[in-house]
């Protein structure tokens, strides 16, 4: 166990894949040091779950409530009265997730746009920092994100994969840079290993994304496919030799940055 403890701040365990061990999982997760985690809402059906999931553990699990853009194409009037109610709950900490992701264009683009346009709004509105996924879309993504950003507060572009052109861009945009698992994956995620330390200290946040992304260098290696908060100091290690840093150094810097970005308890 690593001291100090570590924050996951992107895990998505309102998954069916939790649904028969999800409070062992959640131990787990404590027991190897990972003290709080926010669990990310992807549907509107996905956001109420996890809020009862948090409501169930207080002061460890916190939600964020929003429609994923693989998901844009059921996003209403309906849908988005659902979500300003969740965010108006104090345990949900973040708008999202929600963006763009011209990867698998499993909605129409015209729809993701208009579903990101929203919960943008929703963020502006309701004052709380937003929870963002981009993949293949960073143009149009940037552009959106601008026109509402002075008028949002915090913003962390979560599980970010892109080239160090575009993780610049972002942070000019004052954005946090969430890391996952992809950057201990030797097949596609070790090109980012060279632009990690650019990152400023005090907008670097880590997750899992669970259960998606498990670490490729976990060590015995494990036969699930399931990825799990327990297994955040891996990608907090190696993005730590990534920094030329220290573990320590970096999870209490990480943990400091997840509490302030997302006003958590201590
Ligand atoms: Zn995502």
């Amino acid at each position: 166990m690593i001291d100090p403890t570590l924050i996951d701040i992107g895990c998505n365990l309102t998954h069916e894949s939790f649904d028969a061990d999800r409070s062992e999982v959640i131990a787990r997760a404590r027991a190897a040091g990972v003290e709080q985690m926010v669990v990310t809402g992807a549907s509107e059906h996905g956001s109420i779950k996890a809020l009862d999931i948090v409501r169930e553990n207080p002061g460890v699990l916190y939600a964020t409530a929003g429609v994923h853009p693989h998901l844009a194409s059921e996003f209403n009037a309906e849908t988005e009265a659902v979500l300003r109610e969740l965010c108006a709950q104090p345990e949900v900490v973040a708008v999202g997730e929600t963006g763009l992701d011209y990867f698998r264009d499993f909605s129409p683009r015209e729809h993701q746009r208009h579903a990101f346009e929203r919960q943008l709004q929703i963020a502006v509105d309701c004052g709380k920092p937003l929870f963002l996924h981009q993949r293949d879309a960073h143009g149009d993504f940037i552009a959106l994100l601008r026109e509402v950003r002075d008028r949002v507060h915090e913003v962390v572009v979560h599980c970010f994969t892109g080239s160090r052109e575009e993780m610049h861009e972002c942070l000019d945009l004052g954005c946090h840079i969430g890391i996952t698992g992809w950057i201990c994956d030797e097949r596609r995620g070790t090109h980012m290993q060279a632009y990690m330390a650019d990152i400023p200290a005090d907008r670097l946040l880590i997750e899992t994304d669970a259960p998606y992304l498990k670490p490729r260098n976990l060590r015995p290696r494990v036969k699930t496919h399931r990825n799990e908060p327990c297994w955040l100091p891996w990608i907090a290690q190696t993005l730590a030799d990534c920094r030329n840093e220290a573990i320590e150094q970096l999870a209490a810097q990480t943990t400091a940055n997840a509490r302030l970005f997302f006003r958590l308890e201590e």
